[in-house]
Order: C-alpha cells, then structure tokens, then sequence
C-alpha cells in the first residue's frame, strides 16, 4: 500500500472521526485536527496524531502545517472536513454570524489550502478533498448562510482543480447527503436560538425539531460510508471530482435538478431538512 501523510480538518467528531480511524487503520500517516484536541486522545489507540488546529485562525494553520512538514518533510493529501451549519432565517442570523460562518466553512478552507499548496507543488503531488455537502447543490428551509457556504465550496474546489493540475494535484469534492453526526443538533440549536422572539419563530422551531427528529433517527447514513467514499479518494491516482454518497444525497441532487424551483421548494419547506 502507498502510505501517505494525511492531515485531515474536523476529527474530533463525526465524519472526520471516524475518517480519521480509516485511513490510520489502513496504514496512512494521519494528522487529526480539529480545537478539541481531548476529543481527539481516543483515535491515538489507531495511530492518529492528534493536533491543535483553529480554522480561522491564521497562526494556529501555520503553526500546524510547520509541524507536520517538520516531521513528515511532506504532505500527501490534505482533508478539508471541518464544518458546521449555522441555520437561521436571513432577517434573524446577524451578520457576525454569518461572517463567522463563512469563515470556518469557506474563508478556513482557503487559509489551510493556501498553506499546503506551496508543499504539493514542490513534490508535484498531492490530494486535496473538500467536504462539501449535497447543501452545495440544493438548498433546504432556513439554511441560507450554510449553503452559500457550500455552493462557494463547490465553485472554489473546481477553480482549484483547474489551477492545479498542471502541478499534479488533484482536488475532489466529497458531497454527504444525511449523516449520523451531531452536526444535525448543532444546526438545529442554532436555528431555535436565533429565531426566539421573531417572526419566523413557529415555522423555525418546527423545521428544527423535525431536523432534531431525523438526526436522532436510524435513517440517516452512518459516517463510514463518507470515510469509505474519502479513501477511494485518497487511493485513486485519478480521483472523482465529486463524490455523492449518503442518505438520499443522489435522489435529492436529481430531484433539483429536474423539478421546477417551486416544486423543489415546497419539498424542502416540508422535509424539515
Ligand atoms: P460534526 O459536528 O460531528 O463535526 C464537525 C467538525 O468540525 C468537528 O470536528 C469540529 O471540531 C470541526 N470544527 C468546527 N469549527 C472548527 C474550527 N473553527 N476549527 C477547526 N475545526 C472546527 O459534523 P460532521 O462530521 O457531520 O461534519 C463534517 C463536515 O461534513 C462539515 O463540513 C459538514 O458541513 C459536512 N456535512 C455533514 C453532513 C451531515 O449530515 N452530518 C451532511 C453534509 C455535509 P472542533 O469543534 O473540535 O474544532
């Protein structure tokens, strides 16, 4: 097997977790960042180093790609995983929200990217595999800030893979449908709290109990299955540019594709996701 250093964003939780425990379980070098490093100390029983990394924060990414490339002397792929979902309707999120959003979800993305790309252009090699979601394709009720983020995912991975292949680097998009993380929680918290005492306060605490609902549910896929999805990525020296795996991520990405807009609508304002 080609062993290869990884550093992958968001493994204290989910689908970077259990990533993570694959691609180390499969022999790879695994840097797992993410701020919760106690979140982490688990995954060093399959090999994973756990590291300290902020996405937003210029000198914690710095300071983190220093110290892999110190040990390793190179990085092979690197996994831009870390995310959340900062529901909320337009009026109701503050615009420092929203930035913050953009932040972790795009601007963080950019900033490590940015970082590792000098080192894969020097080894003419290298992977880079953007988490994205089917939230990048589609649009669902009251996660307008979310998905900006995502669809801005998906253009800023294809712009990168034009730029890069040249150097021999690949990018690929990973597009999760439904997963059983506690990323479905996080969203659901933020879109009550910022709808308390609001105009769109009832039809908010509705979408977010049924998202509670779905995520407390067995319906959802399991995180595997994206961590499966990533390690074909890793392994193939031709990777897919897009990856759309989990629950009901290709019936959904069709149906938007071909219904009209308003129809798609009335499905998402009923889904409660
Ligand atoms: P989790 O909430 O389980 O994990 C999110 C991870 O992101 C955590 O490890 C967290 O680590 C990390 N993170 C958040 N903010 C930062 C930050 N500022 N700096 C560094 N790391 C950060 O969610 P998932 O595993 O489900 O989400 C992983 C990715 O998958 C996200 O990009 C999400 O949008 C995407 N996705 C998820 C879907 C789902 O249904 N679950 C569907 C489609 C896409 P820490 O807080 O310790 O820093």
């Amino acid at each position: 097997m080609n062993k290869k250093v990884i550093l992958l964003t968001g493994a204290s939780s989910g689908i970077g977790y259990e990533t993570a425990e694959f691609l180390a379980k499969q022999g790879h070098i695994v840097y797992g960042a993410a701020r919760r490093v106690d979140q982490m100390e688990s995954l060093k029983q399959f090999g994973v180093k756990p590291i300290h990394l902020d996405v937003t924060s210029q000198e914690s990414i710095d300071e983190a790609v220093a110290f892999i490339v110190k040990a390793e002397g190179r990085i092979d792929v690197l996994v831009n995983n870390a995310g959340y979902g900062s529901y909320g309707a337009i009026e109701d999120v503050s615009i420092e929200e929203a930035r913050k959003q953009f932040d972790v979800n795009i601007f963080g993305v950019a900033m490590l990217t940015k970082k590792v790309l000098p080192h894969m252009r020097e080894q003419h090699s290298g992977t880079i595999i953007n988490v994205a979601s089917i939230g990048g394709r589609l649009t669902t009720y009251f996660g307008a800030w979310y998905h900006a983020t995502k669809y801005a995912l998906e253009a800023f991975s294809d712009a990168l893979r034009m730029e890069t292949k040249d150097f021999g680097i690949q990018v690929s998009i990973i597009e999760p449908g439904g997963i059983k993380t506690p990323w479905g929680f996080i969203a659901a918290d933020h879109l009550i709290e910022s709808a308390k005492g609001g105009a769109y306060e009832k039809q908010a605490t509705k979408t977010a109990l049924g998202m509670r609902k779905q995520y407390e549910g067995n319906m959802m896929s399991k995180p595997i299955v994206i961590a499966k999805a990533i390690s074909r990525a890793v392994k193939s020296r031709r990777p897919k540019t897009r990856y759309t795996v989990g629950f009901m991520a290709k019936p959904l990405v069709w149906l938007h594709a071909w219904l009209p807009t308003r129809w798609f609508d009335v499905i998402m304002k009923n889904a409660s996701l």
